[in-house]
């Protein structure tokens, strides 16, 4: 796996060890940041790097520095050609994970968000899978609540509100599972750790609505989406009960890291037969080939890293 080298940092591309901050800093103290995460996929025939959903993410993370009164002086276009920039001075060929950073700057001990210095940071790094099982995770429900929409929105990408899946996460892999659900403070089904759920029942799919304090997934949106126009399924957004999980015909999570997997079992109870159903299946086989650039139908959602590249060295000669 190759190493990162550089960092938009402080208004411009620096090499990765000088992008550094103070142990002052305010978002370091208190968790005041905001961050996205986005996948770029590999394409190996067409060599050819495809970043997915990149306005979507660029547009939350707008919406998460709005909530925390960091003002970024980037638009969402801005934010997409400095990815770009970046992507290419790494000149990666293999799947990447693009992390933008916002956060409270200021070197003060003041528990506040108003009045401080945002800056806004972004690296790029070869990531794999986030759940080795991809296809047929172990799960159990989680004994951490998920943190509710008046206490630490969810909503939010928000860096400090990132120790309640740590906790979660922690808890599942110190017990034996691959990954865990999370219920919400009145016990209904919110999401797992750090992606959605979707469970299928009666041959429907069915996701928690966005009021269950979860995030506001793009894959989840995407997953939506596809199943309508390309499976014929729709999606009920509804409360989940505890025990619909045992119910299930399928359940998978869905994530920019987690991809989309599988789950096999939730509190070891088999999930259908225990393989991976018929519609997860159809679904991952449909989002990685939009992933990899490799269904042109969906090519508005993917933006090809280095043929821009390519065009303007073409024009300069
Ligand atoms: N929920 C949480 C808590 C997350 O951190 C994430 C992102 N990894 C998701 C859901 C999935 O969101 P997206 O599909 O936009 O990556």
């Amino acid at each position: 796996m190759a190493k990162t080298k550089y960092a938009f940092f402080e208004g411009q591309i620096v090499p990765i060890e000088r992008a550094k901050v103070s142990i002052m800093t305010h978002a370091l103290n208190y968790g005041t940041g905001c961050f996205e995460g986005i996948r770029a996929y590999w394409n190996d025939e067409e060599e050819e790097l495809y970043v997915l959903k990149m306005r979507e993410h660029y547009e939350r993370f707008h919406r998460s520095c709005h909530m925390l009164l960091i003002s970024l002086p980037y638009d969402v276009d801005t934010l997409g050609d400095i990815t770009l920039e970046l992507l290419r001075r790494e000149g990666f060929q293999e799947d990447i994970y693009v992390r933008p950073l916002a956060y409270k700057a200021s070197e003060k001990l003041a528990v506040q968000l108003q009045d401080l210095e945002d800056e806004c940071a972004i690296f790029v790094t070869p990531f794999g899978k986030y759940i080795e099982k991809e296809e047929g995770a172990s799960v159990g429900v989680s004994s951490w609540q998920r943190i509710s929409d008046n206490a630490i929105p969810a909503r939010g990408k928000i860096t400090g509100s990132y120790i309640n899946p740590a906790l979660i996460k922690t808890e599942a892999i110190m017990n034996g599972y691959d990954e865990a659900i999370v219920l919400t403070a009145d016990g209904h089904v919110s999401e797992g750790s750090a992606q959605n759920l979707f469970i299928v029942r009666d041959g429907k799919l069915v996701t928690s609505p966005v009021t269950e304090d979860i995030l506001e997934g793009i894959t989840r949106a995407s997953l939506i989406e596809l199943a309508r126009d390309e499976l014929g399924i729709d999606t009920v957004e509804r409360k989940i009960d505890r025990s619909e999980l045992y119910m299930a015909e399928e359940a998978f999570f869905c994530g920019t890291g987690v991809q989309i997997a599988a789950i096999a079992s939730i509190d070891h109870r088999k999930v259908g037969t225990g393989k991976m159903g018929p519609i997860v299946t159809r679904l991952r086989d449909l989002y990685f080939d939009i992933a990899r650039g490799k269904n042109k139908k969906y090519a508005p959602w993917v933006t090809p890293v280095y043929a821009g590249a390519r065009r303007e060295r073409l024009a300069a000669t």
